[in-house]
């Protein structure tokens, strides 16, 4: 681009004039003869021994030479050093002393007579001195925290004077390359974006029947996973403009900067209509307001972007086809008010890939390099699970490097083995990434999940069951569709409810006969479940109908920490004893159930490690054991 020259060009020219004022101000001050102050006894001392060359006599001061060695050196500093280094004299001859103000002129004009001292008047000027004091090096100074600020805050210096300029950058049509093509393994959040492609390419065709075209949609997922990519891809399949800004690029530190930039933003965008805006990494300005006042102030900036965002949000319409988009890897923190309705009411979730998602983005990425014959991408994808787009990008291109480096003529089976290795070291310290031990593990657990859930009367129906590591805490995941919206659950289902969390623990005692660290969390939620039933809903005959609470203090209110219990030890025990009983019922019912079922168990959770997510007619055949027939395929 041209302006970015020419900026460029603009900028190394200030940086040249402020270095030559440096320069020209440094050079001044050492040329400048080494002056000391006499009091005006010594220099009266001076006179009558003879040790004055001459002297100008100015309003306040008296200016004068001395001859040489009748000044004491002084003690020598760094500036001094400095000068005889640059070869200035460092002689002490000149003096300065300050006139007693109100003393005639005279008879000191005769002492000098007198003693055939070369005098004169002179005429106080401070010009100079004014002048590089007073307005040379204060500007200068001025000039460079200046700089420096702009650098923080906006572009160049060029752009200096709009503080709240914005610094996203536009990609205009021409410019933007990316499309769906470039997109492989997150099939269902492309076809969820196709349609918003859809509505920037027809917006009348949705408008027809009075219906609004979504404001904002959030891309939901882990890191790598492609969002941003994704993005870019419905900016370049609609063929719009695509404005671009990162969160954390919002947030500076001077308050109300931010949302300048975001109303800058907003309006450019409303121009260029129909376009795309895209913030990348919401959460860095999204953040819940609540909780965040950890110091008074302290959050000042982030609300008032935030608060903006969600006014200009409002302020305009989707018809004019201005979608804005979002990406961002932790939803949770987001605040309520960008998830209504009319903001961000879409949220697409981008998941990591699975086995053939994973194989599809190794074949995009491969596209790019050259591979030996007989290399199998397949392979590649069975040894990567649990690996974002991003992971795997970068493994093909480890692998292309490594083999350039060996002076290979292609790419080889084994370079991708080294590669894997290599990004695989990489990941396990950011993430978890499960041996084959481990997911095996997984693999009954969660089908024991799915498994009791099925044969269970009151479970949810089960629908998906992964093993595809999601965050940090997750291995794996079972997920249940409600049938209908819950507002009353009976006993029966509440215990089935922890029937099927218990499931995974039990699967694992059954397979292996010990237990892992696995179902921490499954036990936590099935204890939490059975206590509520025994002290909050009634469900135990032992305890009977009275519910037991915990009388919060104001303060600690919800914190889980404090709080005085309201019944007696004898009682706490007899709920201890009740959640223990229900909890070892459930869990021996489950056993049982499994037992039963463990060919099935075993048989599905094999299906489940080959395919890493089963979910459908496939789940369903699996479940009912129909997968062992088949073999391993
Ligand atoms: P995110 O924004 O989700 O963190 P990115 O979109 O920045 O991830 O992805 C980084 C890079 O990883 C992309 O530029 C692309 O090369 C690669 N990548 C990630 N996901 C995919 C995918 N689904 N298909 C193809 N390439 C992908
Ligand atoms: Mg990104
Ligand atoms: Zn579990």
């Amino acid at each position: 681009m041209k302006p970015r020259l020419n900026q460029r060009l603009q900028f190394s020219l200030a940086y040249l004039l402020v270095a030559a004022t440096v320069l020209l101000v440094l050079q001044a001050w050492l040329q400048a003869p080494r002056t000391v102050e006499i009091p005006m006894s010594r220099f009266l001392d001076l006179v009558r021994s003879d040790k004055i060359e001459k002297v100008a006599l100015t309003e306040r001061q008296i200016q004068g030479i001395a001859k040489p060695d009748a000044l004491p050196a002084g003690p020598t500093g760094a500036s001094d050093r400095l000068r005889q280094w640059l070869n200035q004299s460092a002689e002490l001859r000149v003096f300065t002393v300050t006139r007693i103000p109100g003393v005639e002129e005279a008879p000191l004009v005769a002492e000098l007579e007198r003693h055939k001292i070369e005098f004169t008047g002179r005429i106080e000027s401070t010009f100079v001195r004014d002048l590089v004091f007073g307005w040379i090096i204060p500007l200068g100074v001025m000039i460079a925290i200046w700089m420096v600020l702009m650098r923080r805050v906006g572009g160049g210096p060029t752009q200096a004077l709009s503080f709240g300029r914005s610094k996203h950058k536009i990609f205009d049509r021409k410019e933007l390359k990316t499309t769906f093509g470039d997109v492989a393994g997150v099939d269902e959040a492309k076809a969820e974006l196709v349609e918003i492609v859809d509505f920037l390419k027809n917006p009348r065709k949705y408008q027809r029947l009075g219906g609004r075209i979504p404001k904002g949609v959030l891309l939901v997922g882990t890191p790598g996973t492609g969002k941003t990519l994704l993005a870019r891809a419905v900016a370049g399949e609609a063929d719009v403009p695509f404005f671009t800004l990162s969160g954390s690029e919002f947030v500076e530190m001077f308050v109300g900067v931010g949302a300048a930039r975001v109303r800058d933003l907003f309006e450019q965008a409303k121009d260029k209509a129909p376009c795309i805006i895209f913030i990348d990494e919401l959460d860095a300005i999204g953040k819940s307001r609540a909780g965040s006042t950890g110091f008074i102030g302290g959050h000042d900036e982030r609300e008032q972007t935030l608060n903006q965002l969600l006014a200009e949000m409002d302020g305009f319409d989707s018809s004019k086809g201005v979608i804005i988009m979002a990406a961002t890897n932790r939803p949770e923190v987001l605040d309520q008010a960008l998830l209504r309705p009319g903001r961000f009411d879409r949220q697409v979730v981008v998941d990591k890939p699975d086995l053939r998602g994973r194989e599809a983005i190794l074949r995009l990425h491969a596209r790019a390099v050259v591979l030996a014959p007989g290399i199998d991408l397949g392979v590649i994808a069975a040894r990567t699970p649990g690996f974002a787009g991003a992971d795997l990008a970068n493994i093909v291109n480890e692998a292309a490097l490594l083999a350039a480096r060996k002076e290979k003529n292609a790419v080889e089976m084994s370079d991708f083995e080294e590669a894997i290795d290599r990004v695989v070291a990489g990941l396990e310290k950011k993430s978890r990434v499960l041996s084959e031990k481990e997911r095996d593990i997984v693999a009954h657990h969660e089908m024991g999940h799915a498994l009791v859930a099925t044969s269970v009367p009151h479970a949810d129906p089960v629908h998906k069951v992964t093993i595809i590591p999601r965050g940090v805490a997750a291995l794996g995941m079972t997920y249940q569709l409600p049938t209908e919206e819950r507002f009353l659950m009976t006993r029966s289902e509440l215990e089935d409810r922890i029937a099927v969390l218990l499931g995974g623990r039990v699967a694992e005692e059954l397979v292996y006969g010990e237990v892992s660290t696995g179902a921490h969390n499954d036990l936590e939620r099935a204890t939490e479940l059975a206590r509520l039933m025994v002290t909050k809903y009634g469900m135990s005959e032992r305890v009977g109908l009275a519910t037991y609470g915990e009388r919060s203090s104001l303060f600690l209110k919800g914190s889980g920490i404090g709080g005085e219990r309201e019944y007696s030890e004898a009682t706490a025990r007899t709920i201890d004893e009740e959640v223990r009983a229900l909890l070892e019922r459930t869990h021996d019912r489950v056993r049982g159930m499994l037992t039963t079922k463990k060919a099935v168990l075993v048989s599905a959770a094999q299906e489940l490690k080959r395919t890493e997510t089963l979910e459908g007619e496939r789940l369903r055949r699996a479940l009912a054991g129909e997968s062992m027939t088949e073999g391993a395929r």
